[in-house]
């Protein structure tokens, strides 16, 4: 696994390595990843699970994976499952994970003996009250009328609101820190509220569930977690990590919580909460469309693993929050299919041709390379006919000076086929072109002419009568914004209403040999993977496109002036 880490030098694994030689724990590292099952994993979680499964797997540590179920209402067991599955497909293997509700019970005892030392009390205020009575970064908080209520009384009442005797929302058990302190989340946090819901894995066991702070660290502090890592927005809930491991009498060997930048990407939103407004409002087919940031989403579009390994390793961790642009990630995906991917032609939007010269009945079979990075993969057989598509925009009637490619009286390289000159035209009543009428050269077989004359563009096509019909997905981003959701703007504003064109393509008989969610390169038109539902038993008839062949982050670069980062 040793490719899935961010490695090289950053302020954790510093941290990391000052702490494997004399420091605390007696050099022992452990992490954990935790996933509220309340949605599926995108590429920001890829960035957290790289760094805690890569630092752990890099220090001789262990990753332990933890769901934060504690949020009955939005969690469910089919996440659970999911963002195992997706784990493993990013090439984690996560092992049996733990779950926050495994400690409901210790969980419990200690808020107990919190309030036996004096140190948590249940408020009968309600939410909006507290939320009041917290103060502000200039005013100090405002003491519930509740604060000093007697031990017995407090355990008297946090038994009965475990027992279901109250409302949601009635009362809830507060730690008793300060309401004055600087940090807001030292006021009296919460550390329960009443809820009777339905847990997925609980059932009915619990009326009362822990607040994400309560239940985070003390969950760390039961597994033995030595370097807990979270994303920016906790570093004010530190202090409160530690006030909490000192108010149970937890010894010198503590968790600690250590803060990275989370993952920005342009044209992208990574809240969950907005990419299920996406698929709840149908603006995507589902969670695993594949204009989806989710790893299904990526996954389905053609993203390799290996690529969002890669690209995370690249940006590596920061401790302030940055945009990083999406045409960088596209770059890593590029790269890996460049090596990787077989070659096969196939035409977006067919334009008809007649080898008017063609014998009849003929049948020829041109033999083309499958990588030209990979030799290993060899060649196939590509049948040509005498009648042929060729991409549309591929011929001009009325060549402006730069447009090098088929026109009228014009001689072309059709690749791994023949030379092809194009002598007549066929327009419809509308003046569109509907056929064009070409002779080909049959002594250019080899791709060159005998007589050494030259051609100026080689085009890709197929062979209609062998021609395989499929759907292709051509993508554009789905949020035009590049920052969507910026200076406090709803994202969906600039959803864009053209992010997916549908085209029926003609593609040669080899596309056949493509498995489900396999991708290819359709020669001079980019990557596309073959959809991952299409029956692997059948002709294919579904590709979308992964990613185009230009490399826009090159050109970025080049723009901005950078030599690369
Ligand atoms: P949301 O707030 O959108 O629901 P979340 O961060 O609460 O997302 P969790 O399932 O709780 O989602 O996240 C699990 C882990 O993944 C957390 O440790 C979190 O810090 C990390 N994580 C989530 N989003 C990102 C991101 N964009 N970049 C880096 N890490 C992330
Ligand atoms: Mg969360």
């Amino acid at each position: 696994m040793a490719s899935a880490s961010n490695s090289g030098t950053d302020f954790i694994r510093e941290t990391l390595r000052e702490h494997a030689s004399d420091g605390p724990y007696g050099g022992r590292v452990q992490t954990r990843f935790p996933p509220e099952p309340n949605g599926f994993l995108h590429i920001g979680h890829a960035k957290a699970i790289t760094l805690d499964f890569g630092v752990a797997d890099e220090f001789g540590g262990s990753c332990r994976l933890r769901f934060d179920d504690t949020n009955p209402e939005t969690e469910d067991a089919r996440f659970v499952d999911a963002i195992q599955e997706d784990l493993r497909w990013l090439g984690i293997e996560p092992g049996e994970p733990a779950f926050a509700s495994d400690y409901f019970g210790q969980l419990h005892a200690w808020a107990v003996a919190l309030i036996e030392d004096g140190k948590a009390y249940v408020d009968d205020q309600d939410a909006e009250t507290i939320s009041e009575n917290r103060g502000g970064f200039t005013t100090p908080g405002v003491d519930s009328p509740w604060r000093d209520r007697s031990v017995e009384e407090n355990l008297d009442l946090f038994a009965r609101m475990k027992a279901g005797e109250f409302a949601e929302g009635e009362r809830v058990l507060r730690a008793k820190i300060d309401m004055n302190h600087e940090n807001m989340q030292m006021r009296d946090p919460v550390m329960y509220r009443i809820r009777h819901k339905h847990h997925f894995r609980t059932g009915d066991e619990w009326h009362i569930y822990p607040t994400y702070d309560w239940a985070h660290g003390q969950s760390d502090a039961i597994e033995g977690t030595t370097h807990s890592i979270c994303t920016l927005e906790f570093d004010s809930h530190r202090p409160l990590y530690d006030w909490y491991h000192e108010a149970i009498g937890l010894g010198g060997e503590r968790p600690r919580q250590y803060e990275f930048a989370r993952l920005n990407l342009t044209h992208t939103v990574l809240s969950k909460r907005k990419l299920l407004e996406l698929v709840s409002d149908d603006h995507v087919d589902g969670w695993d469309d594949a204009r989806m940031p989710t790893l299904r989403g990526l996954r389905r579009r053609g993203y390799p693993p290996e690529a969002i390994r890669a690209f995370c390793s690249h940006i590596g961790i920061a401790k302030v929050n940055g945009v990083h642009e999406i045409e960088l990630l596209e770059s890593f995906v590029r790269t890996h299919h460049n090596t990787n991917a077989l070659r096969r032609m196939a035409v977006l939007d067919p334009l008809e041709v007649i080898i008017t010269n063609w014998p009849d009945g003929q049948d020829d079979i041109r033999e083309a390379i499958n990588n030209p990075e990979d030799e290993a993969a060899g060649t196939r057989e590509v049948p040509f006919s005498g009648r042929l598509f060729i991409e549309r925009d591929d011929f001009m009637l009325d060549p402006p000076k730069k447009f090098f490619r088929l026109a009228p009286g014009r001689e072309v390289r059709l690749r791994a086929g023949y030379f092809i000159t194009c002598n007549e035209v066929e327009t419809g009543a509308d003046g569109e072109v509907t056929r064009l009428l070409c002779t080909y050269d049959p002594e250019t077989a080899g791709g060159q002419a005998p007589d050494g004359r030259k051609v100026k563009a080689t085009i890709h096509w197929v062979s209609a009568d062998h021609a395989l019909d499929v759907d292709v997905m051509l993508y554009d981003r789905l949020f035009t914004d590049s920052h969507p959701g910026a200076d406090g703007a709803d994202p969906l504003a600039s959803l864009n209403p053209d992010s997916r064109e549908v085209r029926s393509a003609k593609a040669e008989p080899a596309v056949g040999d493509i498995a489900p969610g396999e991708v290819v390169q359709f020669e001079r038109l980019g990557y596309f993977a073959r959809d991952l539902d299409d029956d692997p038993n059948a002709a294919p008839t579904l590709f979308h496109r992964t990613v185009g062949l230009r490399d826009e982050w090159a050109n970025i670069q080049k723009r901005q002036g950078q030599g690369g980062k």
